[in-house]
């Protein structure tokens, strides 16, 4: 997946990686992206990426919602529950 990261790189506290198991290796950032439009072509979209530090897992926010609920979802919408400071050390 090709994007442009928009903004800080964030921990999510207490998240497991679903990858690799990791606790506390799970960050979150805001990205802009193009995506494949029917109507319009390729189209910029606002979305955030669920990543690993440990591993090479990554997962798009939006498209795990979709294919969650499989109806449209805003990205506006879209917040990690619990951030912390990426830039803090542990403990
Ligand atoms: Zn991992």
């Amino acid at each position: 997946m090709e994007y442009k990261i928009v903004g800080a790189k964030r921990f999510i506290a207490g998240a497991v990686c679903p990858q690799c198991k990791a606790a506390d290796k799970t960050i979150t950032f805001p990205i802009n992206r193009f995506i494949q439009s029917e109507e319009n072509g390729a189209v910029e979209i606002e979305d955030e990426i669920m990543a690993c530090v440990s591993c090479s897992f990554e997962q798009s926010k939006l498209e795990l919602s979709l294919s969650a609920q499989k109806i449209p979802a805003s990205p506006a919408e879209i917040r990690p529950l619990l951030v912390r400071d990426a830039t803090n050390k542990e403990g």
